[in-house]
């Protein structure tokens, strides 16, 4: 099969530098355009320069559309706003859009499952391995665990970050909900402060930390009477994240349209 050719967005991102590196070192994959807002200072730059690669002959451009309809895919970790304009402009393109952007509103999830009857999607708030891994777990221990077992997830991550609980945290709590029958939406618990009163029974709550440059670290607490078990995953490196992003790429291309997840990549749903 021919070189799949994508187009990195957020190009000059902490994210979009690490996918500008791992397309470079995927033999079957090749950068075919990489986007930046209007005004940003990245326009013009060569897009390698700017994952501090040799140049890759490749200039960073604000205009999507004429990109992406000469390429098989667009890898994405951006804003919601953007992610949302990008899915549709993909959707006209008929290209393959993997979406790691998190802390999108349902309005915004709407509109890119809207777009998805147009294109295969893949997002996830985690393109890890190993996270995508931990859910699965995560989702069977809460099968097996009745109420006595209080839910808590606790997340870092770097000073930047601008949303919380992280997108990883909130897939983990919808996994730990899946597995106990419950809607996170009625049960999470995302801030306590104050005079809160006793913990509700079958609630899942969820604990932000913010601090330095930490990549993301998560536990998942199931707390007993008597007894605790911990589930966690600490990233070290974004480059785990940019290469399952790819792996999400390849797995999607030539697939029908629809809005798939990584788990779905990873062949881990049950
Ligand atoms: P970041 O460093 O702030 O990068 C975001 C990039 O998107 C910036 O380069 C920004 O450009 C660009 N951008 C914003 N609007 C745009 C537009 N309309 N067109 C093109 N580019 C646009 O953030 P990050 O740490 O890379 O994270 C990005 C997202 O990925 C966040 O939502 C984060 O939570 C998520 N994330 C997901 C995973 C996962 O596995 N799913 C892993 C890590 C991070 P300007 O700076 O010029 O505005």
């Amino acid at each position: 099969m021919s070189q799949m050719r994508l187009v990195i967005v957020g190009a000059g991102g902490r994210m979009g530098r690490a996918l500008i590196k791992a397309v470079s070192e995927a033999p079957d994959l090749v950068l075919a355009g990489a986007i930046e807002p209007p005004g940003s200072e990245n326009l013009g730059r060569d897009a390698g320069e700017l994952a501090g690669l040799p140049g890759l002959g490749v200039e960073v451009t604000d205009d999507a559309l004429p990109v992406f309809a000469r390429a098989e895919g667009v890898i994405d970790f951006t804003v919601p706003a953007a992610s949302v304009a990008f899915a549709a402009l993909a959707a006209q393109a008929r290209i393959v859009h993997v979406i790691g952007t998190t802390g999108c509103s349902p309005e915004d999830d709407a509109k890119i499952e809207a777009a998805a009857r147009h294109a295969a999607i893949v997002k996830s708030g985690n393109m890890s391995l190993g996270v995508n891994l931990l859910a699965a777990l995560v989702q069977r221990t809460a099968r097996t665990l009745n109420e006595d077992f209080d839910i808590e997830i606790v997340e870092m991550h770097h000073n930047r970050k601008i949303d919380a609980p992280s997108g990883t945290a909130l897939l983990l709590g919808n996994a730990a909900a899946e597995g106990r029958g419950i809607e996170l939406g009625t049960q999470g618990v995302f801030a306590r402060h104050g005079h809160t009163g006793a913990r509700r029974a079958g609630d899942i709550g969820f604990a932000t930390l913010r601090g330095g440059t930490v990549v993301g670290e998560h536990n998942v607490i199931f707390a007993g009477p008597g007894e605790r078990i911990e589930l966690g995953h600490k990233a070290e490196d974004r480059m785990i994240f940019a290469r399952g992003a790819l792996t999400a790429a390849r797995w999607a291309r030539g697939r029908k349209p629809g809005l798939y997840s990584m788990r779905d990549v990873l062949d881990l749903t049950d």
